[in-house]
């Protein structure tokens, strides 16, 4: 925590689109909720793979970590669950546009794809509409996100209950990422089991297993 002092967050509305998709993920459209690991690891990977991308014309936005990694930490007495990349992260404009304004251009269209479907049975359909990251919220009834994007020295961080609202503010580089992108899972009770190791380490197996980007599991938090 910081003491400096700092602005009230800024709390906004999610693009309307957004906000209905947000309550079907909420109220679950899978009942294979293993999905949501998948989603996030993707994003973390592709966050390494586009630093390591931007990397090769600037050769210092990689600083002394050249090595990408993924780091998922369980911690089952907080019930929460991290995952955690060194990728090229975010900045306060990027965390907007990308988790809260803009609509993704596959929105509409995945909605429009499950519309009246108990289950929509394909769960890659999530990944193929862009809109992997609201699949947090079929596990956590709050998510926190705080990144840095490399070669920047500030963070900030964006949250949202998935009710309608996310906030976003700057906060501290000390209690960010030294670069890239901390997704914060607050489990719902029911989601509890994605605290235990085993469960984790076999979803990663089973929904990871080609990620390009090692993936290292920690049972608590430093
Ligand atoms: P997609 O990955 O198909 O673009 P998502 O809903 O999974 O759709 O993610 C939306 C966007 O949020 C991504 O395109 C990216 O810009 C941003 N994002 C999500 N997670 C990360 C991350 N770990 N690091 C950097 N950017 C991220
Ligand atoms: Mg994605």
């Amino acid at each position: 925590m910081t003491t400096t002092t700092e602005a009230a967050p800024e709390t906004r509305s999610f693009e309307a689109d957004v906000a209905k998709l947000l309550h079907l993920m909420v109220h679950s459209v899978y009942s294979d909720k293993d999905v949501f690991l998948r989603e996030l690891i993707s994003n973390a990977a592709d966050a390494c793979e586009k630093l390591r991308y931007e990397g090769l014309s600037d050769a210092t936005l990689l600083g002394d970590d050249g090595q990408p990694r993924i780091t998922v930490t369980l911690d089952a007495e907080a019930r929460r669950l991290t995952i955690e990349d060194n990728g090229i992260g975010m900045s306060e404009d990027e965390l907007a546009d990308a988790l809260g304004t803009i609509a993704r251009s596959g929105t509409k269209a995945f909605m429009d794809k499950i519309a009246g479907a108990k289950d929509s049975g394909d769960s890659h359909l999530i990944g193929q509409f862009g809109v992997g990251f609201y699949s947090a919220f079929m596990v956590a009834d709050r998510v926190e996100v705080i990144s840095r994007r490399a070669g920047t020295d500030t963070a900030a961080s964006w949250a949202s209950d998935g009710l309608g609202t996310y906030t976003i503010q700057p906060v501290d580089i000390a209690d960010a990422p030294a670069r890239g992108t901390r997704v914060l899972l607050h489990l719902k009770e029911d989601a509890t089991s994605y605290t235990e190791s085993y469960t984790v380490e076999r979803t990663i197996k089973t929904q990871s297993g080609h990620v390009p980007v090692p993936i290292f599991l920690k049972d608590t938090p430093d």
